[in-house]
């Protein structure tokens, strides 16, 4: 949406700090003015059959995988990840959509006796009204539609607003529903600074709920500002995956799926591999692997084929990865491999950081107990499981945790014992469209993906129907 301050914005590339493009520095006005567009459109779509409302959906999830190349390019110029990787978001995009489109025909309800002879009860699913979506910069695809299309499929009309740092193609696929034929004021998209669009957008009350994926502290933040409403919200915050290498796993297996889990989009993802733990047993072996596998890691430019990792996606992440490493030195961790910039041929410009590993970290220090989001592995020995499951539960965050292990009755302890809303068994993420997204503790309230995602975007409304043919006066507990 063009902005009334006729301001705009420059978006950096990442990988060489050049400008890929500029989009509308939005204003609280602007805000305003979208969430009423939006407001008067979902009147009208809420009354659109599900069946209908789902075709759009899928339609757009076709258009996207039609053009996935094309996004594709954008994502990495604007986040910097491999281009391999910029497809699967793509791709993830798409699967929301056909995804909440398949859900249309199973909105469903309850249906019980009344109190009274000819009375029913209805607990029916309905449109929420206005949703307002925020997304971050790490998946600046994926996320977009992992908003759009529930809220679309139920009812509901949206006002998306995507991270400063990656807007482009979250612009892109709202063209694309444009292009569809969504009823105009429906899906709305404004881009511009977090601490006022986004705050509008929180704060009104035309606004019936808030899903907004990123840090601990701005989702805090969204909960203050949304609590004078009473606003929903739908927080997906940032995590410490624990990731467990029992001794008895397939040690090749676990350093691959480690490697995999932390250095995956530079280390910037929600369910990244934050502390490896590794069985005394094991633990030499895998270290000796491990840091082989990353000191093999290709980084360089993010648009060439067979690059593993691409730059960092702006300075100050670069910049905060960097001061969490040297506080780890500081306090005593060794470093195995990595800790600096990268530089020379290549690397003259941009945020790049060297895939690092290292051991000797504590429990309490803040490399073992802080969201790093960057391609830092700390790597601890453990003895007992119980011992692990306590290291692995002693965290703020209680997002995603992973357990290497060919034992069925160690998988299973730890699938209990984990306190988080994702655990991997002998295997890594991305989580999938049809699993529930959802983190413990500080790592969030509520969740996307799934039917129990889909349910946030509905209110829950009880009717209750006489259909007598001469209606009695009413009574309450007529056995009582
Ligand atoms: P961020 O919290 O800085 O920003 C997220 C979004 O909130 C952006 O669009 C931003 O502009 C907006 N925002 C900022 N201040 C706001 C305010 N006062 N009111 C309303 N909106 C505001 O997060 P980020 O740096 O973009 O993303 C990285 C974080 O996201 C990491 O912590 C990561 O773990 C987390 N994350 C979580 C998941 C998950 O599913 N749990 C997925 C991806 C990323």
């Amino acid at each position: 949406m063009e902005s009334e301050s006729g301001k705009r914005f420059d978006v950096l590339n990442p990988a060489t700090e050049e400008v890929v493009d500029s989009v509308p520095e939005c204003t609280r006005e602007d805000a305003k003015r979208a969430l009423e567009a939006a407001d008067a459109a979902q009147r009208l779509w809420e009354d659109v059959p599900a069946s209908q409302r789902a075709r759009l959906v899928l339609k757009l999830g076709d258009l996207i995988e039609g053009e996935r190349e094309r996004l594709a390019r954008i994502v990495t110029a604007e986040e910097g990840k491999p281009l391999k990787e910029a497809r699967d978001d793509v791709q993830g995009a798409a699967e929301y959509c056909r995804y909440y489109a398949s859900l249309a025909r199973q909105i469903e309800g309850t249906v019980l006796p009344g109190e009274a002879k000819d009375r029913t009860i209805m607990i029916l699913k309905v449109p929420l009204g206005v949703v307002v979506g925020i997304t971050p910069w790490n998946f600046p695809a994926a996320m977009v539609t992992r908003k759009m299309a529930p809220a679309l499929v139920a009812g509901d009309g949206i006002v998306l607003k995507p991270s400063s740092y990656t807007p482009l193609v979250a612009v892109e696929i709202v063209k694309l529903v444009e292009s569809l034929g969504a009823p105009k004021g429906l899906v709305n998209l404004l881009t511009g600074p977090g601490s006022t669009v986004g705050d509008e957008l929180v704060r009104s009350p035309i606004t019936q709920m808030v899903t907004m994926t990123g840090s601990v502290e701005v989702g805090a933040r969204i909960m203050e500002s949304a609590s004078p409403n009473l606003t929903h919200v739908v927080l997906e915050l940032g995590g410490k995956a624990p990731f467990i290498v029992w001794k008895d796993a397939d040690v090749e297996w676990a350093v691959r799926s480690a490697l995999w889990a932390r250095y995956w989009n530079a280390g910037q993802t929600c369910i990244c591999n934050e502390r490896t733990y590794v069985q005394d047993d094991l633990y030499d072996s895998f270290k000796k692997k491990y840091v082989a596998a990353v000191e093999g890691l290709r980084v360089g430019d993010p648009t060439k084929s067979g690059v593993d990792m691409g730059p960092l996606v702006a300075r100050e992440q670069l910049e905060s990865v960097e001061s969490s490493v040297k506080r780890a030195v500081d306090e005593g961790a060794k470093l195995l491999v990595g800790g600096t910039r990268l530089s020379g041929p290549g690397f003259e410009r941009g945020y790049w950081y060297t895939p690092t590993v290292l051991e000797d970290v504590d429990q309490d220090m803040d490399i073992v107990q802080k969201e790093i989001f960057g391609p830092v592995t700390p790597l601890r020995s453990f003895d007992s499981l119980d011992e692990v499951i306590e290291y692995a539960n002693d965290s703020e965050y209680g997002l995603a945790s992973y357990m290497f292990t060919r034992d069925v009755r160690t998988a299973m302890k730890a699938a209990h014992k984990l306190r988080f809303g994702e655990t991997y068994i002998n295997q890594v993420g991305p989580e999938t469209v049809h699993g529930y997204h959802a983190g413990f503790r500080k790592s969030g309230v509520g969740g996307d993906g799934s039917k129990y995602g889909f349910d946030h975007y509905f209110s829950i409304k009880t009717v209750y129907l006489d259909y007598s043919e001469s209606p009695e006066a009413p009574y309450i507990f007529p056995y009582a």
